[in-house]
């Protein structure tokens, strides 16, 4: 293999498990002390979440500032449980920003994750770094975990203006990397941006199929290589 690109969230970061309980606890310490009816509004910041999330535009437009993301559903979740306006943006101000910091408690690295990072390292093989988001919130999660130095390239949509799965951001990685496509594998959980962005270009995608349930009905993209976790990985070192 010429290079290797990876994903980060929930690629070499575990981001999305344990999410949940800090988006509930970061709504109760505000709401609760105010009798405000704690499990009627964790019920609907879950349904908030998954219609703010749920449109693709809205996605795009809004993933890259996050914190401004995360404060907008908690208002628009106290907002439907009728809290008045003003007093639901002042609310949800805060509890996004506890959400904000609380939220790095559950960020770690995925087993094996950096193991494979110095194995391809000592291979001598070329990594880069793709990911989509906000500059700011993805640039802090590579500092805390002293990852930067493992990556000749690293795409960051919000700095880059441009995310997955367009082909510019690719495009982009493997001519600083100086690689040809062909040998190139990407790896992410994102079967859609991650493998079909990468092999749109020619590359070859490892997709990282975390709960094993297989690629969703009618899934165009066929990736290359399925594994559960980059631990799987372990005949790349
Ligand atoms: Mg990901």
């Amino acid at each position: 293999m010429d290079a290797v690109l990876f994903d980060l969230d929930d690629t070499l970061l575990n981001y999305s498990e344990g999410a949940d309980a800090v988006y509930a606890r970061s709504l109760a310490e505000v709401a609760a002390p105010l009798s405000l009816d704690v499990p009627a509004l964790v019920a609907e910041l879950d349904a908030v979440r998954q219609w703010f999330w749920g449109d693709p535009i809205r996605h795009r437009r809004e993933r890259t500032d996050m914190p401004g993301a995360w404060r907008k559903i908690y208002v628009e979740a106290l907002c439907r449980q009728r809290v008045p306006a003003a007093r639901a943006e002042a609310l949800g101000a805060e509890m996004a920003r506890r959400f904000t910091e609380a939220r790095w408690e559950v960020v770690r690295p995925l087993p094996g994750a950096f193991n494979l990072l110095e194995a391809l390292a000592a291979r001598g093989v070329p990594l880069g770094m793709i990911t989509n988001g906000d500059a700011a919130q993805q640039r802090e999660k590579l500092r805390r975990f002293d990852l930067e130095r493992h990556f000749r390239v690293i795409v960051i949509e919000g700095e880059f203006g441009r995310g997955k799965p367009d082909r510019e951001v690719f495009a982009h990685a493997l001519e600083v990397l100086g690689v040809e496509a062909r040998q190139t594998w990407m790896v992410g959980d994102n079967l859609e941006f991650d493998i079909g962005g990468a092999q749109a270009l020619g590359a070859r995608g490892v997709w990282i199929d975390r709960h094993g349930k297989g690629p969703p009905a009618g899934a165009a993209v066929r990736p290359d290589r399925v594994v559960s976790s980059v631990a799987e990985l372990d005949d790349w070192h």
